[in-house]
């Protein structure tokens, strides 16, 4: 064994605490951390050497070239994207991942047993969005590969409506989908399948800044496909302003017409957290594919995100994703293998942080950071709406707010650049109603009201 590597072997209790010692700098201290790096320069990109210098001392330079420019992305006042935390149980859950090292695919067999720990953290999360049982779920990278693997089986049943199998055959048709306002990685993933993100037809949102389906102008557009069986795209929370469709008359629509129905639910699934938001997604147990993040709203690290896709369907999952060239034999459940099922083959053991926080915090635990947040959010867009340098562009739905500078003839990216610059709060931009805005969302389990006043102290400051 190479020297080097053979002493970090016999000092891995001390590298462990050295790093947890660490870790406990970076974490404790999250509050007081920048949420920009804007004001550092670029580091020198090194070679690597022939001789390595060990683990401790790799700590410690890293610790010295990286630590002090990294962002508080994990912090209270990261309000840009949709950006989750991760809770002390879902850190402990994700740290064990990397120290377990499974490869997590088969249930049984002569493998091991984390797709076993995947399958009831499946179980746990249908028990919090109050999703039935005959959702098949698993874990991918994030919502974008959720939404891909999604509609990659949707895929194949409008294939087979049409009699052909795309996954064999490839593309030998055109085929249809419908959305109103899809998030942007939804048809990145219709160019990554290679059905044509032109393909996509857009319905229109219903008027008054809403962002949800005109379902009146989606049954139109219907009729207008020749074969009538489509792809419906509908979200559970758009990135603007939190909107949702009205699943209650999507689900009503299927008594018309074939359709394949996916929910992408990123971040607005977590509604179903709270008796006082649930309603928004009333109806949506009856979609055949829903995508929900968990690095979002869950507060888990990246890389995580589920798919459910009815049970129904599992042919034609397997039919879209299994690894092996022979026709699948027999029921895909009973010798089951996630590499049959997702994109990936090996996998880590993604499941074990949303595991340990469930476990942790219970639905209570999750009511509470969801309320928390949407209650701060309303909180933050008062003071916006009070203040006469500020409006609120579009009404709170849940947990974001969209906003811009009341004197229209300043430059609100100007202002916003400002603003992220303080290393205060960090707010993403965006365009809304044809209009330059700036959007804040909300869904870390660490902010409080100090932090809306916090952020709102330096909103003023930065004008
Ligand atoms: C964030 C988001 C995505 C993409 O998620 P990633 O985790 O970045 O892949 C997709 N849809 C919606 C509605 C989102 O909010």
């Amino acid at each position: 064994m190479n020297k080097t590597l053979e002493k970090d072997k016999n000092q891995i209790a001390d590298l462990l605490k050295n790093v947890t010692e660490q870790a406990l700098n970076f974490v404790e201290n999250i509050d007081s951390r920048f949420t920009t790096s804007a004001q550092t320069t670029q580091k020198e990109i090194q070679s690597l050497a022939d001789k390595g210098i060990g683990a401790q001392q790799s700590l410690q330079q890293f610790v010295q070239k990286y630590d002090d420019i990294l962002v508080a992305s994990t912090g209270p006042r990261y309000w840009g994207f949709v950006t989750g935390g991760a809770t002390p149980a879902a850190l402990v859950g994700d740290w064990l991942a990397s120290v377990y090292d499974q490869n997590t695919q088969a249930i049984k067999g002569d493998g091991d047993i984390s797709a076993q720990i995947e399958f009831e953290t499946i179980a746990m999360l249908l028990d919090l969005f109050d999703l039935p049982k005959d959702f098949l779920g698993g874990f991918v990278t994030g919502a974008t590969l959720s939404n891909f693997t999604c509609l990659a089986v949707a895929r194949q049943w409008l294939g087979k409506q049409k009699g052909f199998d795309i996954a064999k055959e490839g593309m030998r048709t055109d085929l249809n989908f419908l959305s109103a306002t899809p998030h942007s990685s939804a048809i990145k993933s219709l160019s990554m399948l290679g059905v044509g993100s032109n393909n996509l037809t857009l319905v229109n949102t219903l008027n008054g800044n809403r962002e949800a389906i005109d379902m009146d102008n989606l049954e139109t557009q219907i009729q207008m496909i020749d074969t009538q069986e489509f792809i419906l795209i509908s979200s559970a929370g758009t990135v603007n302003t939190v909107d949702f469709d009205d699943f209650k008359a999507i689900a009503k629509l299927r008594e018309k017409y074939n359709f394949w129905w996916h929910i992408d639910a990123a971040f607005g699934g977590f509604a179903a957290c709270s008796p006082k938001f649930k309603s928004l997604l009333e109806g949506w147990h009856d979609a055949d594919s829903i995508t929900i993040d968990c690095h979002k709203w869950l507060n888990v690290p990246y890389e995580s995100a589920v798919y459910f896709i009815k049970e129904k369907h599992k042919l034609l999952q397997v039919a879209t994703f299994q690894n092996s060239n022979a026709p699948y034999l027999g029921d895909p459940l009973e010798s089951f293998n996630y590499l049959n099922f997702l994109p990936e083959n090996s996998r880590r053991l993604r499941a074990l942080p949303a595991w340990f926080t469930l476990k942790a915090y219970g639905k209570e635990g999750y009511q509470e950071i969801v309320e928390r947040n949407v209650e701060l959010t309303n909180n933050f867009a008062g003071l916006i709406n009070d203040h006469q340098a500020f409006k609120v562009l579009a009404p709170i739905h849940l947990n974001t707010v969209c906003f811009t500078l009341s004197d229209e003839s300043k430059d609100s990216g100007e202002f916003l650049s400002r603003l992220n610059k303080t290393g205060v709060v960090f707010m993403s931009p965006t365009v809304f109603a044809g209009k330059k805005a700036i959007r804040a969302a909300l869904v870390n389990w660490r902010t409080t009201q100090k932090d809306i006043e916090l952020a709102f102290a330096a909103m003023l400051k930065s004008l």
